[in-house]
């Protein structure tokens, strides 16, 4: 019985998922979806860590669209069969709103990060709350998806306790990080690559916060992702849990 079990188990961990199915051959892929309940603050750096197994990742890009990087980027994505999360910038989707809609077409999942990129320690709750719902109704109007817009990352990660009571109330999901490898600095690609993969290797597993607004971001990303792919980590796509209507009184 043990030996038939494990041989079940064995052939369940060799084959493809249903979200890689259609990955070619020797593609990274995206293994599973984690779904996150709407209220929920996730992320090491202040929050609880996402319930990830070992050499489970998840890939997501702030402070985009940028046509010169970002669709370098989903080029990549889309050649490794990924799925990832872009917290977009509402004043740069706007700018670029094919670009917004091809992120949403490519299956990815669409966050915010304020309108302008503004540092809501620095603003009233109530300044803050109407440039993250600008930002929010901008995106779901430009992909007509309302699943979009449902995860939230603060600007430089200054996030307020009173901000955090209104993103929960309004079901918003607060996205912190786990593996931050300061792509935003503009230190040389290979050096950035290096010390992200120094922090994935300790780490071991979480969101790892990147930036498709840097060029030389979209430079190391192939290199990055031939690495997970060699050293056998695994892609997580993060979602919202949709709220499903409750029956009954
Ligand atoms: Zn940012």
């Amino acid at each position: 019985m043990r030996q038939l079990l494990t041989a079940i188990l064995l052939v369940l961990a060799g084959a493809p998922s249903a979200l890689a199915q259609n990955c070619g051959a020797g593609t990274l892929g995206t293994s599973r979806v984690q779904s996150i309940a709407p209220g929920e603050m996730v992320g090491s750096f202040h929050y609880a860590s996402p319930p990830f197994a070992p050499k489970e990742i998840a890939l997501t890009f702030d402070d985009g669209p940028n046509p010169k990087s970002t669709e370098r980027i989903l080029d990549t994505l889309k050649r490794e069969c990924i799925r990832a999360t872009f917290f977009v910038v509402g004043r740069r989707a706007k700018q670029a709103p094919e670009l917004l809609r091809r992120i949403a077409a490519e299956g990815h999942t669409i966050g915010t990060h304020t309108w302008s990129h503004r540092d809501l320690k620095k603003v009233s709750p109530e300044v803050g709350k109407d440039d993250i719902e600008q930002t929010i109704d901008f995106v779901r109007t430009t992909t007509g998806r309302t699943q979009d817009a449902r995860l939230f990352r603060y600007p430089n990660l200054s996030q307020t306790p009173e901000m955090n009571r209104l993103l929960a109330e309004g079901g918003q999901i607060v996205m912190s990080t786990d593996i931050s490898p300061k792509d935003w600095k503009g230190d040389p690609p290979a050096e950035t690559l290096e010390r992200l993969k120094r922090l994935v290797k300790n780490r071991g597993r979480g969101i790892v916060m990147l930036h498709d607004a840097q060029a030389h971001t979209a430079d190391f990303l192939p290199d990055f992702l031939a690495f997970l792919k060699a050293e056998g980590y695994r892609i997580v796509a993060l979602e919202a849990a949709v709220n499903t209507p409750r029956e009954g009184p």
